[in-house]
């Protein structure tokens, strides 16, 4: 683990000395959201591990409780727990309030997205044995919402990459590949355009890279990583991106292993952390209990190993595994027909046998 992340789980476990059990702040989110997030508590619930869990607003549903997509009462919450499961929440295309996921991540400065893609079998896709890894930088890039209109009908959106950024996220990265002990880290990137930016990126990866010769170290243009991930997955292990390459790039990784119902995911920084699957809000299949959990529960999973119970997110990804494998309650994203509420009860059946 790196140190940053031991750091903020230790904050953690220090607060679970005072109060038994720990608090994690819930939010679950909008579309989807509530149907997979309950799903992934009644999983979280089924090992035996107590939460105290504190329910919060956000996004699109804030708005309608509360008038504000980001009520006070749920950054406090955050400031206090210091760690949320969290749903997918709404932003508009082209107009609206500004992506409150990117508001939190910046708020609590939760720099590292992590996101294991892997194959499951009993999952039919054109690929096998896919195991990889994306880490994306969460904090700058374009997402830095710095924009502006020069003149009508010209507009300019403002790239930014620090090497303190950079540098953090190449620590980070590194870091997680030696810890699981992963062959091989490739820097993605478009240096060969933005020489400055990108150049800096790749630059500091450099640096960090030689502080851990075991692992081997590669780059590779953007637009060749997206024809090799489609063509030769099983060649990548770890990924290191900015945050918009990072964004496009883990949405093609998950349609690498079957789909955005089955990558989880989480957003490290310091002093905290918050899980969430990779998908969105799904509008289209939303209230329908369709949805596939599976991606909310692994995100659950994940928060365990964070609150030093990875002994129980591990039981709950054998389940996951066997719940698969045994291909007799899939939603329909990977052409079954059972419904969400299904599939977490073979999940939390399968529990049982770990
Ligand atoms: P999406 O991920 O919501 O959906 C893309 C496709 O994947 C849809 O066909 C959807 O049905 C399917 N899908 C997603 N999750 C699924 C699941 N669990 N089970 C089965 N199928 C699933 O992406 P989108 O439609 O581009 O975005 C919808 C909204 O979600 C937007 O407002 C967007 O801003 C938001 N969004 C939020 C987050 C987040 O909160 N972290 C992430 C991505 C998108």
């Amino acid at each position: 683990m790196n140190s940053n992340r031991r750091k903020a789980r230790n904050a953690t476990t220090n607060r679970s000395r005072v109060k038994q059990n720990p608090q994690v702040t819930l939010i679950l989110g909008d579309g989807v959201g509530p149907e997979v997030i309950e799903a992934a508590l009644g999983v979280i619930g089924a090992t035996g591990v107590e939460i105290e869990w504190d329910r919060q607003s956000a996004g699109g549903n804030a708005v309608l409780r509360y008038g504000t997509p980001v009520p006070d009462a749920l950054m406090e919450s955050l400031a206090r727990t210091r760690v949320a499961l969290k749903g997918p929440l709404e932003t508009q295309v082209g107009v609206g309030y500004r992506s409150i996921n990117v508001h939190l991540r910046k708020a609590f400065d939760l720099y590292a997205s992590l996101r294991p893609t892997v194959s499951f079998a009993g999952v039919h896709t054109p690929f096998r044995d896919v195991n990889l890894t994306v880490v994306r930088e969460n904090t700058e890039d374009l997402y830095s919402g710095i924009e502006h209109e020069v003149a009508p009908g010209v507009v300019e959106s403002v790239k930014v990459i620090t090497a303190r950024a950079s540098s953090r996220i190449a620590r980070f990265a590194f870091d997680y590949a030696r810890k699981l002990k992963r062959k091989s880290l490739t820097a993605i990137h478009k240096a060969n355009i933005m020489k400055l930016s990108d150049g800096l990126f790749l630059k500091c990866a450099r640096a960090v890279a030689k502080h851990y010769p075991e692992i081997k170290y590669s780059e590779q243009i953007v637009d060749a990583a997206c024809m090799r991930l489609v063509t030769d997955p099983q060649s990548f292990d770890v990924l290191l991106l900015e945050n918009l390459y990072g964004d496009i790039v883990s949405d093609l990784c998950a349609g690498l292993v079957g789909g955005l119902g089955l990558v989880p995911g989480a957003n490290y920084g310091d002093k905290g952390a918050i899980f969430e699957a990779v998908h969105g809000t799904a509008p289209d299949i939303a209230g329908k209990n369709v949805a596939n959990p599976i991606a909310s529960i692994l995100s659950g999973a994940m928060l365990l190993d964070y609150l030093d119970h990875q002994r129980q997110g591990d039981r709950i990804r054998s389940a996951v595994g066997a719940a698969l494998r045994s291909g007799k309650t899939l939603t329909r994203d990977l052409g079954g027909r059972a419904t969400t509420t299904e599939m977490t009860d073979t999940i939390v059946r399968a529990l049982a046998r770990f």
